[in-house]
């Protein structure tokens, strides 16, 4: 494990609030802007793809269980892989964050809800492509500076491409404090940075890649994001309209029932369908 420190709020926030996402909140741009992009890649879209890297990690859990250490043999290393050792290019995803069984388990669980939360938000095609390139990136860097291990940057991608389309989905931290996922992606990625500092080339180039992966297919988002705010913000602050219409007896007005119907009595006073009062002869 590189940053034990930031993959902690990660590891300990996988008890999910049994909290039911939206899901049908899919954006807006991403249906959109890619059309060109998956007419002609729409092939490679793998459904469920986070699932059988989860599965994969699985496996290489409980081989390491039964020959420790025989995971190096998978890992991203650049002169192995330059004296044949091809396969290294591929399995270096598949070998679990952590190797302790309890956390293990929960890492593992926490990713396949990453997976299938942003499949289902985004696209079997659009997460595919995401990982993909995440995953180019990562071994592009490792060939060019060394390298550096683990699949960790890959998998906290996913966290914060979760995180961007659900910031307010709620996670336990610890087990025990509940925090919305965007303020646990904030955190994780500040602790990485903050980490990586005292890391090789390798580890600060992979980290800069993961980060550029994420900016790559989520800035449209993210300034749509506050762009949105900025209007929200604007319409707070712009005094109401003021109402048309006004009940005498109830004080509703269209604005605050607009299913009201209201009428104006002889004596000029107006009123709503309800409280109109009975002409009397
Ligand atoms: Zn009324």
């Amino acid at each position: 494990m590189i940053f034990p420190c930031s993959l902690q709020p990660i590891i300990c926030s996988l008890a999910l609030c049994p909290k039911k996402l939206f899901f049908g909140e899919v954006l807006f741009y991403l249906m959109n802007s890619s059309h060109r992009i998956e007419r002609y890649l729409s092939w490679i879209a793998i459904p469920g793809l986070i699932r059988y890297v989860v599965l994969f990690n699985a496996l290489v859990f409980l081989l390491h269980l039964m020959a420790p250490g025989y995971e190096s043999m998978l890992t991203l290393n650049r002169e192995a892989i330059l004296h044949g050792e091809v396969w290294r290019l591929v399995t270096w995803i598949f070998i679990p964050e952590t190797m302790r069984p309890f956390w293990v388990f929960f890492a593992l669980l926490f990713l396949w809800f990453l997976g299938e939360g942003l499949e289902e938000s985004i696209g079997a095609f659009r997460t595919t492509l995401f990982y993909f390139s995440g995953i180019i990136g990562c071994t592009v860097v490792a060939l060019i500076f060394g390298s550096y291990g683990a699949n960790t940057f890959l998998n906290l991608s996913l966290l914060y491409a979760f995180a961007t389309l659900h910031p307010d989905y709620k996670v336990l931290f610890l087990f025990v404090i509940p925090m919305r996922i965007g303020w646990l992606a904030l955190l994780s990625a500040i602790l990485t940075a903050i980490g990586s500092l005292a890391q090789s080339t390798a580890v600060q180039a992979a980290l800069i890649v993961t980060f550029l992966n994420y900016f790559l297919y989520f800035w449209p988002f993210l300034i749509l994001k506050w762009k949105n705010k900025k209007l929200l913000a604007q319409k707070k602050q712009e005094p109401p309209a003021e109402a048309l219409h006004h009940c005498a007896t109830c004080h509703r007005t269209e604005h605050t029932n607009s299913d009201l119907h209201f009428r104006v009595t002889a004596n000029g006073l107006e009123y709503c369908t309800e409280h109109l009062p009975v002409a009397t002869n």
